[in-house]
């Protein structure tokens, strides 16, 4: 009587881990689907891209975030002089590029942070700097013109970011990330032990294979745009390989720079930034 008993459990454990399994492989098929069914063409970098959300969406999204991001950083610089000189460096780039035949929103914010050296743009438009990178670029270029040309690099970057759709690529992948990691768990989740090994290690392994690979080539290709937005603009684009110089030698010290964090290392991107160059006005950077 006993046995037959914990026979027939037996049984109905491993049917509701087939369910579970069937229910997993959904999942992750429905992922899967939504994600490659999202395909759009982007006329700026002529690609195919995985975007999931709408433009006016992304507009939006970016509008949403801004206050707040603003705020992480001791709120907008008091000095009209520097954003009004910040916003003309933006109109600039955005007015005489590839950029002007796009319906993004663009602004062009200093922020107060004299801190964190950083630089970023959120989807649709909003880029912004910090008085930190700012006043380090300041420091390092040997003329007004040279700084200018290195503070248009640094927007022409942000701004390849914004009409790139990196962010709204991005959030796609995550939830592509999400479906396929929510799958992981269903499939390897044990009742007993919830928080197990093999369930963390899967949703680790997902999501770092999706957003490390792409994080690094979504770098690499703003700063190609950028190159391209500089020329076309009228700076000279080999001004941002000094960025890079600026931002690596603010790697060490107290003042972490955010900016390298989420960024490939500058010195690996100087090659790319050289080749950019050459492709778009066919010269060679001295
Ligand atoms: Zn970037």
């Amino acid at each position: 009587m006993r046995t037959q008993t914990r026979t027939n459990y037996g049984r109905r454990q491993r049917s509701s881990g087939g369910i579970r399994i069937l229910m997993a492989l959904g999942m992750a098929a429905f992922a899967l689907f939504s994600y490659f069914g999202s395909k759009q063409y982007n006329p700026v970098t002529e690609k195919e891209q995985y975007i999931s959300i709408s433009q006016e969406q992304e507009i939006a999204l970016g509008l949403q975030s801004l206050p707040t991001m603003v705020q992480q950083h001791q709120g907008e610089e008091e000095n009209r002089d520097i954003q009004l000189f910040l916003d003309q460096v933006g109109e600039r780039l955005v007015n005489d590029s590839d950029a002007r035949d796009t319906d993004w929103q663009f602004s062009f914010t200093m922020l107060n942070d004299e801190q964190t050296i950083n630089a970023f743009a959120l989807p649709g438009g909003p880029t912004f700097m910090t008085m930190a990178l700012f006043n380090d670029i300041l420091d390092a270029s040997s003329s007004d013109e040279q700084a200018e040309a290195r503070v248009a690099g640094v927007m022409a970057h942000e701004i390849g970011h914004v009409v790139a759709r990196h962010s709204a690529q991005r959030l796609a992948k995550q939830q592509l990330t999400q479906g396929l990691s929510g799958a992981a768990v269903l499939a390897t989740y044990d009742p007993n032990n919830p928080n197990s090994q093999a369930s963390q290690a899967a949703i680790a392994m997902i999501g770092n294979l999706v957003n490390m690979k792409y994080g690094r080539e979504d770098e690499l290709e703003a700063d190609r745009l950028g190159v391209r937005f500089m020329a076309q603009a009228g700076y000279d684009p080999c001004e941002l390989i000094g960025v890079m110089e600026i931002l690596e030698s603010a790697g060490g010290g107290a003042r972490q720079p955010e900016f390298l964090s989420t960024h490939p290392s500058p010195a690996n991107r100087v090659q790319e930034i050289e080749n950019a160059v050459q492709a778009e006005i066919g010269q060679s950077c001295p």
